[in-house]
């Protein structure tokens, strides 16, 4: 397939660019874009051939769903009630990095919601997609676009290894702000929890409801009869080429620990990479090391891991050894990726 490609900045909008790929979503095709969580790939949210594409081209499990993407408030098309809850939610966070779950309307295709009978309803807070949502006069359904299974795309060009030739189009924008997917919020169910930790913290959720709180399932290890609320609980997520190991525990004994295990893997003829941060960066005597950016930042942390673990398949390390991070605000989505992307293998020291 013949896969066109546009590449704007966010504050220099090409407009010719998001009408051609306006056009492809309302012909049925399907289109990688910015957002400002991590790049999406999307097509007609209602047109069931478009969304099998979205599947096909990301190699994406059949019952995983669909976010749908909206530019207006009237969602009452899509979906059967919106509970007050769902409207504070929209009126504090929209447009932005959080999904909130709804009863979906028969409009929605069964392919969009992989069966279920709800439906994720997110407004993105980047104009280019805005722009894009307007232009193809649909809402657009997106997962993120990435190979299945592996970590999100944040910039253009990771959008164009993974995807060009397998969709008619790539709309490039700068790289995505928050960097992590949005948090996923179930509001069919009393009191509204959440699903998937994200760009939206679950201390900013509780200012408008009390009661949210975090399905516990998200940060733990799946057991073998594990039955997900939310079916992206149950895959394996977010996966560089080589295996990840976190080192968890005090900041000093980290370091001393990843120290030896690098020297370890030397001594046995194995590459390593290091997701360090600017504190600890200068403290690690080898290996390939990358920092995430500063502890005292953790909107940085999130913005830079994918891309980090990226780089690493590009330096092609035999295995990558992580910090880890306090799990509270923005931490709570990093740990979650982090830990997914590691497959729950987490030394604690
Ligand atoms: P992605 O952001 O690429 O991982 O795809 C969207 C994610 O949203 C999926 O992995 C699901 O876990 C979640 N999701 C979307 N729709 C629903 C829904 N109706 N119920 C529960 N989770 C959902
Ligand atoms: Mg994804």
């Amino acid at each position: 397939m013949d896969t066109k490609v546009f590449i704007m900045e966010d504050s220099n909008i090409d407009i010719n660019g998001i009408n051609k790929c306006g056009d492809i979503i309302k012909k049925g095709g399907i289109v990688a874009f910015p957002t400002e969580t991590v790049y999406g790939l999307g097509g007609n949210a209602l047109d069931s051939s478009a969304v099998r594409k979205i599947f096909e081209a990301k190699g994406r499990p059949q019952d995983n769903p669909l976010i749908i993407h909206v530019n207006n408030f009237n969602i009452e098309n899509l979906v059967e009630e919106v509970p007050k809850v769902a409207k504070e939610l929209m009126k504090r966070f929209f447009p932005g990095p959080l999904t909130i779950i709804l009863k979906k309307k028969p409009i929605v295709p069964m392919e969009t919601s992989a069966g279920l009978e709800t439906i994720g309803i997110r407004m993105p807070d980047n104009e280019i997609a805005l722009k894009l949502i307007e232009e193809s006069g649909v809402p657009i359904a997106a997962p993120s676009a990435n190979i299945s299974g592996k970590p999100s795309p944040t910039d253009v060009l990771t959008c164009i290894k993974d995807l060009k030739g397998k969709v008619e189009g790539i709309l490039g924008g700068s790289s995505s702000k928050v960097g992590v997917e949005s948090t996923i919020i179930d509001c069919t169910v009393e009191p509204p929890c959440v699903l998937r930790p994200g760009g939206i913290t679950l201390e900013q959720l509780k200012e408008v409801d009390n009661s949210i709180y975090v399905d516990p399932a998200i940060m733990e290890k799946p057991k073998a009869d594990f039955k997900p609320k939310a079916p992206g609980m149950k895959y394996r997520h977010y996966a560089p080429k080589a295996p990840v190991k976190i080192i968890k525990g005090d900041l000093q004994k980290t370091i001393e620990k990843i120290n030896e295990m690098v020297q370890n893997y030397i001594d046995n003829n194995k590459t390593v990479g290091i997701i360090a941060t600017d504190e600890t960066k200068a403290l690690y005597k080898s290996g390939e090391i990358i920092s995430l950016g500063s502890r005292n930042n953790m909107n940085d942390i999130a913005k830079n891991l994918f891309s980090t673990l990226r780089a690493f398949d590009q330096i092609e390390v035999d295995v990558i050894l992580s910090e880890a991070f306090s799990e509270e605000g923005i931490g709570l989505a990093i740990m979650n990726r982090l830990n997914k992307s590691a497959g729950f293998h987490i030394i604690e020291i």
